[in-house]
């Protein structure tokens, strides 16, 4: 069985260390290391009680390379699964190269003063992941993530090439407070402020942020509003599916949501440069980030249901003239809370990480160089979504999206 170091803390790695503790075959040595090492000790203390295995803690800080290589090395872990920041991705691409290891996150690599979600960062490191041998499979989370892994199902198995293709991303969860972010509050109010840019023959169109408004009926969610976003898989989509004339993402966000953001948008709550305070500099966002609730204190008090998909439109492989699909996930927060203890957000996020871990460790996933989810056969993953508790549904709609 595999050995893995975890690194992060938060939210998505509570799941992850969960998911990866019940499948103890692939998993077979867990350490969990984070800056703080307390909430290391508490995840550990979890699994331990929902599944009797011992998970090994340390404290670490990801910005310290040399602690990160000296740190896989007392393990002996051979992946290294990025639940941290954005922040993190590249010092810990570094620390794998070092060590000898393959490399997994979730999310692109971010310069904390600018908010670009774009992945030239991260590309940059193919030929030295090639030469080490070594894999890194960038973004196995939901979305991206599972949404990439869908596209290229669809495309492995129902559509000759894709010509148009929406994400639709909705949470249909309330968790009765009047303003709360489902992950990490300073990566969410990063991407919904950032201005909204999809591809379109073979250029991006920018709009301004939450500008693009469309009323969508979910399955088993219902109605939602959802808005024309940018999402970092946009861009590795339209790279490799060069087919693709249209590639959009859209999120659903309540009203209440809205307002909220954009108060504090006006007001300057939610930059990303620092100001004075008090003689101190401050991020706004940061302290922003401090005052707002814990998405991991919202697990308890979440109802309600996710239902994240693709809607994809191309020619169908049996010849017969155009087709559209839909592919989606319906998750319930109350039933990821009585599992694993976390809200839906964390738990989509989190079951992907694991799988795409299983994926490396398993073999199957295992290919030198740095690679975005739609650039691996989808068949694997996507059975495990089905085992792993992100059932998948797919079905044919009768025309192409109208909006
Ligand atoms: P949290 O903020 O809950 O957790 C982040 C963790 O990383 C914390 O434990 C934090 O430690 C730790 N951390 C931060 N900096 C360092 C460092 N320098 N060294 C070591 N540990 C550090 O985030 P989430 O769990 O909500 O999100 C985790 C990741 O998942 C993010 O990158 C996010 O963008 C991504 N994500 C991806 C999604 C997808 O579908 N693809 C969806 C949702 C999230 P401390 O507690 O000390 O601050």
């Amino acid at each position: 069985a595999g050995n893995v170091l975890v690194v992060g803390a938060g939210g998505v790695s509570s799941v992850a260390v969960h998911k990866m503790a019940m499948n103890a075959e692939i998993f077979g040595k867990i350490t969990l290391a984070s800056r703080t090492k307390s909430k290391c000790d508490d995840i550990a203390a979890s699994v331990k009680a929902r599944t009797g295995v011992e998970v090994a803690t340390a404290a670490l800080d990801a910005m310290d390379v040399a602690a990160t290589v000296a740190l896989i090395r007392e393990t002996g872990a051979e992946l290294v699964v990025n639940v941290a920041l954005p922040y993190q991705d590249l010092v810990l691409m570094d620390a794998c190269l070092e060590a000898g290891v393959h490399y997994l996150d979730t999310a692109n690599y971010e310069p904390e003063d600018e908010a670009k979600f774009e992945y030239h960062w991260q590309w940059a490191y193919q030929d030295k992941f090639k030469e080490a041998g070594l894999t890194a499979i960038l973004g196995s989370g939901f979305d991206p993530g599972v949404t990439s892994v869908f596209a290229t199902w669809l495309r492995k198995h129902k559509l000759d090439g894709i010509r148009q293709l929406d994400v639709l991303d909705c949470n249909g969860g309330d968790n009765g407070k009047a303003f709360a972010t489902n992950f990490n509050p300073e990566i969410n109010i990063r991407e919904v402020t950032a201005d909204a840019k999809h591809w379109e023959g073979g250029e991006w169109v920018i709009s301004p942020a939450m500008s693009h408004k469309v009323n969508f009926d979910f399955p088993e969610v219902g109605p939602k509003n959802m808005y024309l976003m940018y999402h970092e898989e946009l861009e590795s989509l339209s790279t490799h599916f060069p087919e693709i004339e249209r590639a959009r993402f859209w999120m659903t966000f309540g009203d209440a949501y809205i307002n909220h953001v954009t108060v504090l948008q006006n007001i300057g709550m939610t930059a990303i440069t620092p100001v004075m305070h008090d003689g101190h500099e401050i991020i706004p966002l940061q302290f922003l980030k401090t005052v707002l609730p814990d998405p991991g204190d919202l697990g308890a008090l979440t109802k309600g249901k996710t239902c994240i998909g693709d809607i994809a439109t191309g020619p169908a492989k049996d010849g017969s003239g155009e087709k559209t699909f839909y592919i989606y996930n319906i998750c319930d927060h109350e039933e990821c809370y009585a599992e694993v203890g976390s809200q839906a957000v964390a738990y989509t996020t989190g079951v992907p990480a694991m799988i795409g871990a299983a994926m490396v460790l398993g073999g199957q996933w295992k290919a030198p160089g740095v690679w975005n989810m739609e650039q691996l056969d989808p068949d694997p993953f996507m059975e495990m979504l089905n085992t792993q508790g992100l059932p998948w549904q797919v079905h044919e709609l009768d025309a192409p999206v109208d909006f």
